[in-house]
C-alpha cells in the first residue's frame, strides 16, 4: 500500500463488509472499515452462540437454489466464492471446518470468536484501520460521509465507499435498517424489510405454555401448503420456532399477511399412518390417553401434550388419532418481529445494483457507491446460506470496486504501511 493508493470507506463491520476490506487491502488499497457499534460483527459472534453454520455442503446447483428469486442475480458471485472457498479461507484462518449430518458447515471450535480475532488481525496487518462508534448519517452536498462520534459530527471523503450496513433483525446487534429512508431519497428503490427466519405465534393453553415453553420438537415434518419440511422446532411462550418453522417463513410471512393459517405437524414422519394406528389400537382398554399417546403412538411428553392442545379430553379413536398424529393441525396467528428473527428480506432492489454491485442511479456529486451482504433484496434459509452469501457478495463488491478504480492485481507486502490507527476491539474468548 502507498499512500497515494485510493481509498476506500466500508461502512458496516460485519462478514460482508470485512470480506472486502481483506480484499481491497490485499489488493493495495487504503481502507477504513466504519462501524457505529464499539465492537466489530455483533452478528457474526452472535451467529457463534449457535455453532457458527457457515455455509452448506451440498452441490452448488442445489445451494443456488436456496436464494429463490434472488439466484441468478447471486450466482456469480457465490461461483466466484463458492462454499468449498469459504471452507479454505477458515482453515487458512486456523478453523479448520467439518460437515454436519445435515450437511451444514460448522467451525471445529462451534465458535465464530477465533476465526474472528485471526480475521482481524489479517487485517490490521494488512493495514484496515478501523473506526468504532462511528453512525454513517449520510452525505454532505459536496459529496463527503457524514459520521456522528464520539468527538462530534464528522466528515470522511473517499475514492468509492462500500455500504454493508446489513438488515433488520436483532437490532441491538448494530444493523436496524437505518440506511432505508436515506437510500429512497437518493432515488435508490429499496424492498421493505421484514422478518425472515422468524417464529411463527400460536395460542397455546397457559398449561402447555408453562410446561413445554423451550422444548424441542425433534424429528418432526411440517407441512404449509404443498411444501413439507422435516427437522426440529422448539416451543416457546407465543409459539414455534427453529429450523423446521424457519425453512417455511417465506410462505409463512407471504400467507400470514392477510389472515391466520394453519400449520399441519407431523409427530411421527418415519412411521406411516396405517401402521400407527394399528400399534394405537393395541392399547389395552384402561391405558390413559397419555399412556396410550407415549407408548404405543411413540411420543415424548411434548408431543403427546401437543395433540391434547388439539383434541381436549376427547380420545379419538385409533384411526382418527393416527391421522391427527401425522397431520396435526396448528393455527398460526401471526410471526415474530424482526427483532426476533434471524434474518431479514427485502432490501435494496436489484434493478439499481449493478453486477459489480455498484449502486445505480445516486446523485453524480457522490463517489462511486456499492453495496454488499443482507442489505441487498434476497434472503434463503439457515443452513449456513446467510453468511455464505454476505462473504460472498462482500468479495464481489471489493472486485467491483477494484475495477472500477483500477486497483491490483494483488501488491506482495501489502499492509506494511499501516495507518496506526488503533486496533479493533477484540472479540471475547
Ligand atoms: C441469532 C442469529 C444467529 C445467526 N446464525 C447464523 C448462522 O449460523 N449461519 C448463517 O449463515 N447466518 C446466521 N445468521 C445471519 C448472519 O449473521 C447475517 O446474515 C450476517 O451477519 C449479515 O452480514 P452483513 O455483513 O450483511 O451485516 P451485519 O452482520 O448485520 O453487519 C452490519 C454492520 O453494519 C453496522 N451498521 C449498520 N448501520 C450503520 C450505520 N448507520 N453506521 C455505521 N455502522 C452501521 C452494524 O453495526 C453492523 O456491524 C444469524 C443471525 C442471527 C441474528
Amino acid at each position: 500500500m502507498t499512500l497515494d493508493a485510493p481509498f476506500i470507506a466500508i461502512v458496516g463491520a460485519g462478514p460482508a463488509g470485512l470480506a472486502a476490506a481483506e480484499m481491497l487491502s490485499a489488493a493495495g488499497a487504503r481502507v477504513g472499515v466504519y462501524d457505529r457499534m464499539p465492537s466489530v460483527a455483533r452478528k457474526f459472534l452472535m451467529a457463534g452462540r449457535g455453532g457458527l453454520n457457515l455455509t452448506h455442503s451440498e452441490p452448488l446447483p442445489r445451494f443456488l437454489n436456496r436464494y429463490g428469486a434472488a439466484e441468478a442475480r447471486l450466482a456469480p458471485a457465490l461461483a466466484a466464492f463458492p462454499p468449498d472457498a469459504l471452507r479454505a479461507w477458515a482453515l487458512e484462518l486456523g478453523e479448520e471446518t467439518f460437515v454436519g449430518s445435515s450437511g451444514r458447515v460448522f467451525p471445529l471450535s462451534f465458535k465464530a470468536s477465533p476465526l474472528l480475532r485471526a480475521w482481524l488481525a489479517r487485517l490490521t496487518q494488512q493495514g484496515v484501520s478501523f473506526h468504532l462508534r462511528h453512525a454513517f448519517r449520510g452525505w454532505s452536498p459536496a459529496g463527503a460521509m457524514l459520521f456522528d462520534t464520539p468527538q462530534g459530527p464528522g466528515e470522511v471523503t473517499a475514492d468509492a465507499v462500500l455500504l454493508a450496513l446489513g438488515g433488520a433483525s436483532w437490532p441491538r446487534l448494530g444493523s436496524d435498517g437505518g440506511w432505508v429512508e436515506g437510500m429512497r431519497a437518493l432515488g435508490v428503490p429499496v424492498n421493505a424489510l421484514a422478518p425472515s427466519n422468524m417464529g411463527v405465534t400460536i395460542a397455546w393453553s397457559d398449561i402447555f405454555r408453562t410446561r413445554f415453553a423451550g422444548t424441542p420438537l425433534k424429528r418432526i415434518a411440517l407441512r404449509f401448503g404443498k411444501t413439507l419440511v422435516r427437522g426440529e422446532a422448539v416451543v416457546t411462550a407465543s409459539g414455534l420456532e427453529g429450523g423446521a418453522i424457519y425453512a417455511l417463513s417465506t410462505d409463512l410471512r407471504r400467507a400470514l399477511g392477510h389472515r391466520s393459517i394453519t400449520l399441519h405437524l407431523d409427530l411421527r414422519p418415519d412411521v406411516d399412518e396405517k401402521a400407527l394406528a394399528a400399534r394405537l389400537a393395541t392399547a389395552p382398554q384402561k391405558a390413559s390417553f397419555s399412556t396410550v399417546l407415549g407408548k404405543n403412538g411413540g411420543l415424548a411428553p411434548v408431543a403427546a401434550n401437543l395433540v391434547r392442545e388439539v383434541t381436549g379430553p376427547v380420545r379419538p379413536d385409533a384411526p382418527s388419532l393416527a391421522r391427527l398424529i401425522k397431520a396435526l393441525p396448528l393455527e398460526v396467528t401471526g410471526h415474530a418481529g424482526l427483532e426476533r428473527a434471524i434474518s431479514t428480506a427485502g432490501g435494496i432492489a436489484w434493478s439499481h445494483v449493478g453486477d459489480d454491485y455498484a449502486l445505480a442511479g445516486l446523485p453524480a456529486h457522490l463517489p462511486p457507491v456499492f453495496a454488499a451482504g443482507e442489505m441487498l433484496d434476497w434472503e434463503a434459509p439457515t443452513g449456513g446460506y446467510l453468511l455464505q452469501a454476505c462473504f460472498s457478495t462482500g468479495r464481489a463488491a471489493a472486485e467491483g470496486i477494484k475495477a472500477r478504480l483500477g486497483i491490483g492485481p494483488e501488491i506482495p507486502g501489502a499492509g506494511t504501511l499501516a495507518e496506526g490507527s488503533p486496533p479493533p476491539d477484540h472479540p471475547p474468548a
